[in-house]
């Protein structure tokens, strides 16, 4: 079944994802060639904690980190150490989830680490596209599949790859909720409603689609090698259209 948030959880809901927001604008404040991903984590988990926030990620299934830090071929769930240092010309996915008294705010962002070459450069823009043209079809009276779609056509326009495994989810409560979202059609005429929350989070290869789990068991890479991008927001359906609550807060 899918929860459909009442006005307080929404501001809830908005207020957790508001120090989500504020965790990515001090991740790109202090990114820069030579901090560990370890370091990353550190400062996110800092910023959580001053806002009365927890860490979501930290504990999920034994996740070792409060986000998730993915370097170039790596697509999502990488795992923040302090051997692992970013360098110029990487791009890196840093995932973050915050939870506000019970409400999950979930948002990922790809960050260019100094200067970066032009596949890179329209990977990430395109990963962004996939990610506003979503939501913009997560309005009252679509379906899911309008969702999917939009994020599959912007993907095929580039011609880069599409992670399949992996796709974004209901949010709230618990930060993995009903329903599952493809990055792809896939026919699912789930009738959007007031009320709905989901992470939408398109996750695109420069190359094929394939992707490869490594032997920590959460480090996910795309299989050619080639870099991958991840953009995620959560968002609400209402009345007036598509919410972001992963922002900040005016
Ligand atoms: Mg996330
Ligand atoms: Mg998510």
């Amino acid at each position: 079944m899918i929860h459909r948030k009442s006005r307080e959880e929404i501001k809830l809901m908005r207020h957790a994802g508001h120090i989500v927001a504020l965790v990515h604008q001090k991740m790109k404040e202090v990114l820069e060639p030579g901090i560990s991903t370890k370091e990353l984590d550190n400062i996110a988990h800092q910023v959580i904690k001053e806002n009365r926030a927890i860490p979501t990620f930290l504990g999920y299934n034994g996740f070792p980190g409060c986000i998730c830090t993915s370097i170039n071929e790596q697509v999502v769930h990488g795992i923040p150490h302090e051997d692992v240092k970013v360098k110029e010309g990487d791009i890196i996915a840093i995932d973050v989830g915050a939870t506000y008294h019970g409400l999950v705010g979930d948002s990922a962002w790809s960050y260019a680490v100094g200067k970066i070459d032009e596949d890179k450069q329209r990977l990430m823009k395109a990963t962004e596209e996939a990610l506003y043209a979503g939501i913009d079809k997560m309005r009252v009276g679509n379906v899911l599949d309008d969702i999917s779609g939009a994020v599959e056509d912007v993907a095929n326009s580039y011609k880069f790859g599409i992670v399949r495994q992996y796709g974004g989810h209901g949010v709230g409560h618990q930060m993995h909720e009903e329903p599952f979202l493809f990055n792809y059609r896939v026919g699912d005429n789930t009738l959007i409603k007031q009320g709905y929350a989901i992470a939408i989070e398109p996750m695109l290869n420069l190359g094929k689609d394939e992707v490869v789990v490594a032997d920590d068991e959460w480090t996910v890479s795309t299989a050619d090698g080639t870099p991958s991008a991840h953009f995620e927001h959560t968002v609400i359906a209402t009345d007036e259209g598509p919410l972001i609550t992963t922002k900040l807060m005016e």
